[in-house]
């Protein structure tokens, strides 16, 4: 095989995208440009985060629990620039009810604040319409894929490959592995 590549692996030639995670101080947030949230539960597990794959999951098995969070492609509304934002639980119920009015947060101003100082203190999440017509919103990025491309998961089903098709992974179970280089 050459060992010269032209161009990138799929998916390594999207940027890096900021994530948005809520922190003690100014709330923070976007206009939101995916239809529903991409979620996931979680570990902190050998210094990195991981899917959990219950019920065979290493992290379970070392009595880890599981966090859920969920996540929204967004823009920043005064950049534009394409963002992700992590939802913890909280966020659910403004969500629903924004869901059950709009019937999409596509078009959602969201935005993340702590109750109060405390690093893990709950979150607040308010949604409220951006006034951005729906049809003049830039298309979402990929979440999954970006989320896979973060946590180092090469998998399955509507997961974009990272590499040229040849998957170590062919049984549909979702597994950290590096992904391979191409000269591999
Ligand atoms: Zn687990």
């Amino acid at each position: 095989m050459d060992a010269w590549t032209p161009r990138p692996n799929r998916g390594e030639h999207t940027t890096q995208i900021e994530m948005v995670r809520s922190k003690p101080g100014p709330a923070r947030g976007g206009i939101v440009t995916t239809d529903d949230i991409v979620g996931a539960y979680t570990h902190f597990w050998k210094g990195r985060t991981t899917i959990c794959t219950f019920p065979e999951c290493d992290a379970c098995d070392h009595h880890r629990t599981p966090r859920w969070y969920g996540y929204l492609a967004i823009i920043a509304e005064a950049t534009k620039v394409p963002a992700i934002i992590e939802l913890t639980p909280t966020c659910i119920p403004p969500i629903e009810e924004y869901l059950a009015e709009y019937g999409t947060l596509r078009g959602a101003t969201v935005t993340l604040q702590r109750a109060n100082k405390k690093i893990n203190s709950r979150v607040l999440c308010t949604l409220r319409p951006s006034g951005y017509d729906k049809g003049v919103l830039p298309q979402p990025v990929n979440v999954r894929a970006h989320l896979a491309k973060i946590w180092e998961l090469t998998a399955v089903q509507d997961v974009i490959p990272l590499d040229h098709g040849h998957h170590p992974i062919t049984n549909g179970r979702i597994r950290n592995v590096a992904p391979p280089r191409p000269s591999a």
